[in-house]
């Protein structure tokens, strides 16, 4: 097993990243304020790595946001969830710039979006815009910073592409005005076994080692410690940076491992391809995230790995020595503006394999292994997952276990390792005795980290639900018949019906749905869909009175509806 492991490594040739230069000075900074970064580009993050810079804006939403250079307004998107209210602006010289999570427009736009939306009747929106129809220049300011999307604060995320190609790449590599002369900060080592006969200090699992700063390098914390291997190793590191302003912890983006005085890898958060962001999952230790919080870099490169950010790789940055002897390691640690931290390590490799605790489970060829190369299919009485090719990033031991439905239940519990990472979509059927009637409410749903149920949807087929899973974990089935709840805010309050709404110059609701979450919404007045904004992060739904209300006697429908298709109706008679 130990050869076919090895062997497959051998095959893995990720693309080597290009050294391209940059414009300085083309772009200026998208704000009047101070750059102060709350989150910088290649920053790790769950299932993908932060493609932008995130500016903070001192907890305030309405900040002006200026064009980055000259340019035209080439996409505009308005989405509930991501980057919420966007606008890219395309520019002579090859790139784009990206405004997200912002509170609004400038007035030419926004009225331009309103427009659109009522055609299209719908708040969410994306529109494709040519070059003649919003041209800019350089600071003209065309929106206002705000906390929309996927976003857990006020701030503007602020992106540089390449147009072409719609990498996103570092903004920092475009002398953006930000200051920092700080070195990234290393905190922990990791050794890990490359496979089950690899040993590390008598076991063959993985061993953590904290660092600490001496003089102007850092080591192992703890003097005493020593690193004695056998077999393949690879290591990993954990790791931060911060500006001169701090703001909290960034990513760093330069790591480099020397063996011997040798580089064996390399990698830079220099461009991201947005549809190789999740190949984090196998750069990052997920175990150590999944468990700890803790988000580890690799420096060793798994089979199923597309990154483009490495270079110099030696062996896939895997060490294997065939004599004994001690090896002297280095890693340096760098920020996009240079500044370097170095650690030093000494390893002692044993060139026979010394007695060892086994704290690994062997990867057994006959059964339960996902080869990460060819689809695999597992199928037992109450479940059948699909995993497809390239879903998982090395081959790993398909762990799990099932609870069959008691007399009363109406689904098993199907329980998969949430260790594995996992690439692509799987497809998971559940099979359960579900009557006919209650199938069409009926959901898969997965049970996360705080024991929460997550609708994960799926549809029937005879006794079988079928939905396709992005993570391994817990999964059952769940019956939801209840509809969304609709709450009144600025008006109706303590059930005290309001005839006018005269000196309203908005309607909110609150919206909510106890499991499976809202699908849809349609708001209408004397019969005609206005436009609702929707956070569904705050759970607001509101209109702004406008041209669409004319003076005089009115009635409003609110319609919600969850993703199973239960339906809520609020219906109110006013007049303004
Ligand atoms: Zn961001």
């Amino acid at each position: 097993m130990k050869q076919v492991f090895f062997f497959i490594l051998l095959l893995s040739t990720p693309a080597v990243s290009q050294i391209v230069a940059y414009p300085k000075n083309y772009f200026r900074s998208p704000v009047a304020i101070q750059i102060a970064l709350s989150g910088n580009f290649g920053e790790l993050r769950p299932n993908h790595f932060h493609t932008g810079i995130d500016i903070t804006t001192k907890g305030v939403e309405g900040v002006p946001i200026k064009a980055s250079a000259e340019g035209y307004v080439s996409k505009i998107k308005i989405s509930h969830w991501g980057y919420g209210k966007v606008i890219y602006v395309t520019h002579p010289n090859g790139f784009t710039t990206v405004y997200g999570h912002l509170s609004d427009f400038n007035t030419a736009i926004a009225e331009f979006i309103k427009t659109s939306q009522y055609a299209k009747e719908s708040y969410e929106i994306e529109l494709l815009l040519t070059p003649d129809q919003f041209n800019v220049k350089q600071g003209e300011v065309i929106a206002y910073s705000g906390n929309t999307g996927g976003s857990g604060g006020p701030h503007l995320h602020f992106e540089i592409r390449d147009t072409k190609t719609e990498e996103a790449i570092n903004p920092l590599l475009f002398s953006m005005p930000v200051k920092d002369n700080v070195a990234p900060t290393l905190f922990s080592l990791l050794v890990c076994p490359a496979n089950t006969s690899s040993i590390v200090n008598g076991t063959n699992g993985i061993h953590k080692f904290s660092l600490i700063k001496s003089e102007n390098e850092y080591i192992l914390q703890n003097p005493k410690d020593s690193i004695i291997i056998f077999g393949q190793v690879g290591f990993a590191i954990e790791a931060n940076d911060k500006e001169n302003i701090p703001t909290g912890k960034n990513g760093v983006y330069g790591i480099k491992l020397e063996c011997d005085n040798k580089i064996i890898y390399a990698s830079q958060l220099e461009r991201m391809p947005f549809d190789k962001s999740r190949y984090i999952n196998s750069f990052i230790d997920f175990a150590e995230m999944r468990k700890n919080n803790h988000f580890y870099m690799r420096s060793f490169v798994l089979p199923n790995n597309q990154l483009p950010i490495y270079d110099s790789l030696v062996e896939n940055g895997y060490c294997y020595f065939k004599t004994e002897g001690m090896h002297q390691f280095k890693y340096s640690i760098s920020d996009a503006f240079g500044n370097s931290s170095t650690l030093r390590f000494k390893v002692y490799a044993k060139a026979k394999q010394p007695t060892y605790k086994n704290v690994q489970t062997n990867l057994d060829p006959f059964s339960n292994v996902i080869l990460w190369d060819t689809t695999t299919v597992f199928e037992e009485s109450s479940f059948r997952l699909e995993i497809p090719a390239g879903a998982v990033y090395k081959n790993e031991l398909f762990k799990h276990s099932v609870i069959p439905a008691k007399v009363k239940e109406l689904s098993p519990k199907v329980f998969m390792d949430e260790m594995i990472p996992l690439q692509k979509p799987c497809t998971l059927s559940v099979y359960a005795n579900v009557p006919e009637n209650l199938q069409s409410r009926a959901v898969l749903a997965m049970t996360n980290k705080n024991g929460n149920k997550i609708c994960i949807g799926g549809t029937w087929e005879e006794n079988k639900i079928t939905a396709e899973i992005k993570e391994f974990g817990n999964f059952t089935i769940v019956i939801d018949s209840t509809g969304p709840k609709i709450t009144t805010e600025n008006f109706d309050l303590k059930g005290i019906k309001q005839t006018s709404l005269t000196s309203l110059k908005f309607i909110r609701f609150t919206i909510s749905d106890n499991f499976s979450g809202i699908a849809f919404y349609k708001a209408s007045i004397d019969g005609k869909w206005v436009l609702m904004q929707y956070e569904p992060k705050k759970k607001y739904i509101w209109y702004n009175f406008d041209e669409h209300c004319k003076p005089g006697n009115h009635e409003l429908v609110l319609e919600v509806i969850d993703k199973v298709g239960n339906k809520t109706t609020y219906k109110k008679s006013f007049n303004r």
